[in-house]
């Protein structure tokens, strides 16, 4: 290699940047350093019985020390004599959830102060109990909380300070309710469009992910847990759940052991190395083996590997299932073995405590050494004191005025607007300011499809539930756009025809046909579908629409890229919405007026066709164009894809080197100008190509992304650094290798070639 002395100093300095830096991302947060909190902890656990131990490993659930009440029931009643027993006889460590639907700020307050009063002033240690809560998209289970786009929508910004932000608000309205410890986000790579829980991720590609999971991560948790705006985050669902064969919810996943490192491992370690206090075990089974049970994955691999420091949990009732499920264990105190022997460290049982009795008596009878006992627990507690629960268990008051606060709203809108992917427009869009819409569809005046699931309800479709100032898209383009503008018609529901010729009757005096085609909101079992194809009555609709000759919009609410080619082959443009939250509605109208010039970008391949269900990064036998010249990679829609109202160009892209050693850093340049008449945001994605590997490569693969803004006629250029290490893949031995020979890197339509050597 002959480099001048510039360029050596040059990288020299840089090298020393990215040491200074990565000693600054990776420098682990106060409360995962192991000795932070060690003579506390070790004093704790020596005055502990192994009765309190194996409470401090049991979590419930809040409906198991609730009255019994119908299903949504806002009226949460504590029933004293269960909690007491819970919390006092048994002492268990952690509780999770609500009986179904939301609470008020202050029910939830009274309800932490009354468990936290039991666990601190009642029980023989005074140790806090660690309360957790699904805060998927906002504080979903707090009724002023500010909401949130879900995580799906949230990666199609392709912002993830934006992410950061959301995060910490949620941290924020979280730790007010009195609750510091949040299972999210769900860092889940989703590959199976089927999956009930698409919508949950952050996407197919691991890299963008990892981007948005640490950024979730470091929202959540700041540099110090105990600071009263901040909440421990978990990490779900540890590792491989986001790939079910057949597609149905925790059904089993076969994933070779390099796939898994090369896809669904980075973004958890990622995330680890940023701190995260917690992760959540996938509940599904990873070739044959239940992950509850894997010592391999929660242990080999998440401890000594990743050097994971914090609380392993189980999912829901996992271990239990274990018996009756997965059919892996014939005893429920031979699965509590098995999963506490793997790296189990508490169980979200969640109704029952035989989890801590079954401890017990398994370490009396030596089957499961004390020791492995005391390294759970001493993980629980560490997080219990980082997060300041033995100063101060109690919910802060001074939060309050904080949640759902202008400001927070302020970025759940900018997300929303950002979120929105505009996917085709043949120009019909923006529309003139005074046109005149027909707006149908099952999206449209039903707000869950806006919502999605884990609003106010695990389903989110009881809408008695929601605030009342919510509005659904119907209202919220009426507002936009001036009631005597839209004019409704049903047209549809989900499944079923309501009024189709009255929707086609209509589109007569509109100037355009809004449909918003929506799946009903549902996660985990509820959501397992048996068909991706959209119901075929909206696609009816959509049709009979376009045939009146008036341009035919779709804005799609779904949880998972359902198939609509049959409706957008006769479409004018078409909007992915995902699930955008309070403001979707509001940030829809303004795309369709232009009044915001959309600027989401598709984190997945969105699917043509329900049978052909490849990602962007797909091998190049998968192209099967290669060989007989058909049947090639055409998606309805690439991932990465999105229309704004302007345009931009790319040109001059260069590399700081074309032939770079294994240990270098290449530095990537590229020019993009607005060549549009409109101010815009554009998403530059840096893509490589690995031309020949000992492990057939994939076609391209994401490596860095920028959001720019661009006034009209603005140019600027976009500098990526990327260690050539970053290009490494899974090679034959199961470790990241990075072979010599030739690459591309590609931004925009430009490529440019270099070698490593
Ligand atoms: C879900 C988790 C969730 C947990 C607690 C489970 O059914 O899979 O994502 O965190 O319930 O509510």
């Amino acid at each position: 290699m002959n480099k001048t002395l510039d360029v050596l100093l040059r990288d020299f300095v840089f090298a020393g940047m990215v040491w200074l830096l990565s000693g600054f991302v990776f420098s682990c947060p106060v409360w995962a350093q192991p000795a932070a909190y060690d003579a506390q902890v070790e004093a704790l656990l020596a005055r502990m019985t192994l009765e309190e131990k194996a409470g401090q490993m049991t979590q419930l659930t809040l409906q198991a020390v609730a009255r019994q009440r119908e299903w949504a029931d806002t009226r949460l009643e504590l029933d004293p004599e269960k909690l007491r027993e819970a919390i006092v006889t048994y002492g268990v460590g952690s509780m999770l959830n609500t009986w179904d639907a939301a609470l008020t700020l202050d029910r939830w307050r009274e309800v932490i102060r009354t468990i936290q009063d039991l666990a601190t002033k009642e029980t023989r240690l005074g140790i806090p109990v660690l309360y957790g809560i699904d805060a998927v998209h906002g504080n979903n289970y707090l009724k002023e909380a500010t909401i949130f786009p879900h995580q799906l929508a949230m990666a199609a910004t392709w912002d993830p300070e934006l992410v950061r932000e959301g995060a910490h608000v949620t941290a924020v309205e979280t730790r007010a309710s009195g609750v510091p410890w949040n299972f999210a986000p769900v860092l889940d790579v989703g590959r199976q469009p089927l999956w009930s829980r698409f919508f949950e991720t952050f996407g197919e590609d691991p890299y963008l992910v990892s981007r948005m999971g640490v950024a979730a991560v470091e929202g959540m948790q700041g540099d110090d847990l105990s600071a009263p705006d901040r909440v421990a985050a978990t990490l779900k669902h540890y590792v491989g759940y986001s790939f079910p064969f057949t597609g149905k919810d925790r059904t089993p996943a076969y994933i070779p052991e390099r796939l898994l490192r090369e896809i669904f491992l980075p973004p958890f370690r990622k995330a680890i190395a940023a701190g995260a206090a917690s992760i959540m075990i996938n509940s599904g089974e990873v070739n044959g083996v239940p992950v509850h049970v894997s010592h391999y994955l929660l242990t080999d691999v998440l401890r000594d590997e990743l050097g994971f420091e914090g609380v392993a949990v189980t999912d829901w009732e996992d271990v239990k299932k274990l018996v009756g499920l997965h059919r892996v264990a014939a005893t429920e105190k031979e699965a509590v073995r098995m999963a506490v022997m793997a790296g189990v460290d508490m169980s979200m049982t969640p109704y029952t405590t035989d989890f801590a009795e079954y401890v017990v008596e398994l370490v009396r009878e030596g089957a499961i050494p004390e020791a492995r006992v005391d390294e759970a627990v001493r993980r629980i507690l560490r997080m219990k004191m980082a997060l300041g629960l033995f100063e101060n268990a109690y919910p802060d008051t001074s939060l309050a005025s904080r949640v759902g606060s202008e400001e927070h709203q302020a970025v759940s809108l900018k997300a929303a607007r950002e979120a929105i992917t505009l996917l085709e427009n043949d120009g019909v869009l923006p529309l003139a300011k005074d046109a005149r819409i027909l707006l149908t569809g099952p999206g449209a005046d039903w707000l869950p499809p806006l919502y999605g699931a884990w609003s106010y309800t695990w389903q989110g479709t009881e809408t008695g539930v929601y605030p009342p100032s919510a509005r659904t898209f119907l209202q919220a383009l009426r507002a936009h756009a001036g009631e005597d503008r839209v004019t409704y018609v049903p047209g549809t529901d989900l499944y079923a025809e309501v009024d189709i010729p009255a929707a086609v009757a209509a589109a007569a005096d509109a100037d355009a046909v809004v449909v918003a085609l929506a799946e009903k909101p549902s996660v985990e079992g509820p959501g397992s579908i048996e068909d991706l194809d959209l119901p075929a009555v909206q696609t009816r609709l959509v049709r009979a629409l376009a045939a009146t000759g008036k341009p035919v919009i779709l804005v799609m609410l779904f949880n998972r890229p359902r198939v609509v080619r049959p409706a957008a082959e006769v479409a004018d443009a078409v909007l992915m919405a995902y699930h955008p939250g309070p403001f979707g509605g509001q940030a829809i109208a303004e795309i369709l007026y232009g009044d915001v010039n959309p600027s989401g970008r598709l984190p997945f391949t969105y699917p043509r066709y329900a049978n052909s269900l490849l990602t962007y990064d797909h091998k190049n036998s998968e192209r099967q164009d290669t060989l007989f010249g058909m049947n090639g990679f055409s998606p309805q829609w690439e991932f990465g894809h999105g229309l704004s109202y302007t345009t931009f160009a790319y040109r001059d892209l260069s590399l700081s080197a074309d032939t770079v050693g294994t240990t270098d850093t290449l530095r990537v340049s590229v020019t993009v100008a607005n060549t549009g008449d409109r101010a815009g945001q554009e998403v530059v994605q840096l893509y490589s190509r690995d031309l020949y590997a000992s492990i057939t490569p994939s076609v391209k693969r994401l490596r860095r992304f920028e959001k720019i803004a661009l006034a009209p006629g603005e140019a600027r250029t976009v500098t990526f650094t990327l260690p050539v290490s970053d290009l490494a893949f899974i090679g034959l031995d199961n470790r990241p290798v990075v072979e010599p020979g030739g690459f591309e890197m590609m931004v925009g339509d430009l490529t440019a070639s270099f070698v490593v050597e």
